[in-house]
């Protein structure tokens, strides 16, 4: 981690209202090597800035210093809304017309994770209501039937990586997907779902910080903050017509994801 990563950090801590991070417990050599720079930023009048993705330890090269989770006690959906606000902490506020911010099922086993709104879910401020979402529908209540699993699209939550529309569809950048990151993460430690599903390979990205493709991490249980998590492919790439194979595997992701999520004598996915 970076002094400047480091000190959009503590901007954040003071954003949550913490204004003190007490250090005298930390080893000496910490505290030996935080440099007067670092320090001044503490203290220093708090600038609008990119927010860092929190992490629930952030082991830093420079300071060798755990920090703790950056959700704050408490935390609910609604303020987590409430603080999202009309927000205009980075460029993709231009464009859109709603902060799309999650819809369903608020005790949900499962949650659903996509890249970022697109004209229809603008429109609405409904995320996966367009094209893709009428596929993700299908993919979840279809799945389910067959499977005869009592699931449905109302059952589960959804949300993205980014909360606003990437202008043209584009993928959201490293620092818009930064600074709406803290967003997902605090929705994800509220709604501690029994599993999450990473559609697609910004959502991937952003939960496991992964360079992998969606191909070859698709069908394996992965972990986010210690909630199992399958990344499959993304509806919109399902939806071209080259894709059949893709959807197959897409089906077969979905069943393994529903059976352990169902499944109460399950704690662990196998
Ligand atoms: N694609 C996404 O990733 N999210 C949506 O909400 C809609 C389309």
């Amino acid at each position: 981690m970076s002094p400047e990563q480091l000190r959009q950090y503590l901007e954040y801590f003071e954003d949550l209202g913490i204004t003190h991070l007490n250090l005298s417990s930390a080893p000496a050599k910490v505290a030996a090597s935080i440099t007067p720079p670092v320090v001044a930023a503490v203290v220093a009048p708090v600038q609008s800035g990119p927010k860092p993705f929190p992490a629930a330890v952030v082991k830093s090269p420079v300071m060798d210093l755990v920090l703790p989770t950056l959700a704050p006690e408490g935390d609910t959906l609604a303020k987590i809304r409430e603080d999202i606000g009309d927000c205009k902490r980075c460029r993709l506020c231009q464009a859109r017309n709603s902060i799309v911010f999650g819809s369903g099922n608020e005790n949900a086993r499962l949650v659903f994770v996509g890249e970022g709104p697109g004209a229809d879910e603008d429109a609405q401020g409904l995320p996966f209501v367009g094209r893709a979402g009428q596929l993700l529908t299908q993919m979840i209540d279809g799945t389910a039937a067959k499977d005869k699993l009592p699931l449905k699209r109302d059952d589960v939550y959804i949300c993205n990586v980014v909360k606003c529309r990437p202008p043209e569809n584009r993928a959201p950048q490293p620092d818009e997907m930064e600074i709406c990151g803290q967003f997902l993460f605090r929705q994800l430690m509220v709604l501690k779902p029994k599993a999450i599903c990473a559609l697609g390979a910004t959502a991937a990205k952003a939960l496991l910080n992964s360079k992998e493709g969606v191909t070859k991490m698709r069908g394996n249980w992965q972990r986010w903050h210690g909630i199992p998590l399958m990344v499959t492919y993304h509806p919109s790439y399902l939806l071209r017509a080259y894709n059949a194979e893709a959807k197959k595997e897409a089906w077969l992701d979905l069943r393994k994801l529903f059976h352990f999520v169902l499944d109460d004598t399950k704690v662990e996915p196998e």
